[in-house]
């Protein structure tokens, strides 16, 4: 297993970790140029805040700094109540994919969606296995297209209480078997993003990394599991303040053949996005060595 505690090498910073600093909303060219300052060599950022900043901006600027990705965040959402719905969603995965070509990230993660409307507070349709169907054929027809132009996708599975509104995809086992399904010949172009967040609770999770292997594992997340937990999706806690055994989770993922970068990604309304960006950043840098 690699060892941190002496730098951050491997370190990359989700951008979302300090897209809120002191409360307040920060753009994505500030926020690279904090972690610039640090060493940092990489960072995972969303559309919104690439669409905000400027894509070719934002990849002159990574340039400038010799900085790269360790992953784009985020397409999918691919279910739909109607046919023009299901293929708006492929034409925004097809932008996803060529935003993510031009930022030269390793990988497009993938968000797969669910009951189509359930975001926002209204579930088009209750079927979660209508919603399975309609993912798979999804990420079957953005594979088609990210072959043509070479950039892998990585499906999140997320944490069940989020199988409603975000992904119907709730085990990396689950994750997998779509995967094996899609690209049996394990090209390198399908693949999963895990996320020690999701799933980390999960009995079969040792036996599903090795089952993943190193063609499988595109992209690995971390943060931590507070208890209690106070919000669904935005009560992250930083690496160490959890239950999560971060050590050995990357020691199974490390022996599964995995050595690329440990990505933080922590939503925090109540706690990190209140304090200043460069206490976040310093305190990613401190954990990333001392418990990561
Ligand atoms: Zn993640």
């Amino acid at each position: 297993m690699r060892d941190f505690s002496q730098d951050h090498h491997w370190l990359s910073i989700n951008t979302a970790t300090v897209r809120r600093q002191q409360g307040e909303e920060v753009g994505l060219a500030r926020i690279i140029d904090q972690c610039a300052e640090r060493g940092v060599r990489a960072i995972s950022p969303w559309r919104d805040q690439v669409a905000a900043a400027g894509l070719d901006k934002v990849a002159a600027q990574l340039r400038a700094h010799g900085m790269g990705l360790s992953g784009y965040c985020r397409g999918g959402f691919y279910p739909a109540p109607d046919a023009a719905g299901l293929k708006a969603a492929l034409e925004d995965n097809r932008r996803a994919i060529d935003e993510a070509k031009t930022l030269d990230a390793p990988c497009l993660v993938l968000v797969v969606g669910s009951l189509p409307g359930a975001l926002a507070g209204k579930a088009a349709y209750k079927d979660i296995g209508r919603a399975r169907s309609e993912v798979h054929d999804g990420i079957a027809a953005s594979l088609e297209y990210a072959r043509e132009v070479g950039m892998p996708l990585a499906i999140e599975p997320l944490h069940p209480m989020q199988a409603a509104e975000r992904a119907c995809i709730n085990t990396l086992e689950q994750a997998l078997d779509i995967c094996d399904e899609l690209d049996p010949g394990k090209s390198g172009m399908l693949g999963v993003a895990l996320d020690v967040y999701h799933v980390w609770w999960d009995p079969k999770l040792q036996q599903q990394i090795e089952r993943a292997g190193r063609e499988r594992l595109l992209a690995y997340h971390v943060c931590d599991w507070l208890t209690p937990t106070r919000d669904l999706l935005n009560d992250r806690g930083m690496m160490g303040d959890g239950v999560i055994e971060l050590r050995k989770i990357r020691g199974w993922v490390e022996a599964a053949g995995y050595a690329g970068y440990s990505e933080v990604e922590i939503f925090s309304t109540q706690d990190w996005w209140l304090r200043s960006g460069d206490e976040t950043l310093d305190t990613c840098i401190e954990r990333h060595r001392s418990v990561v």
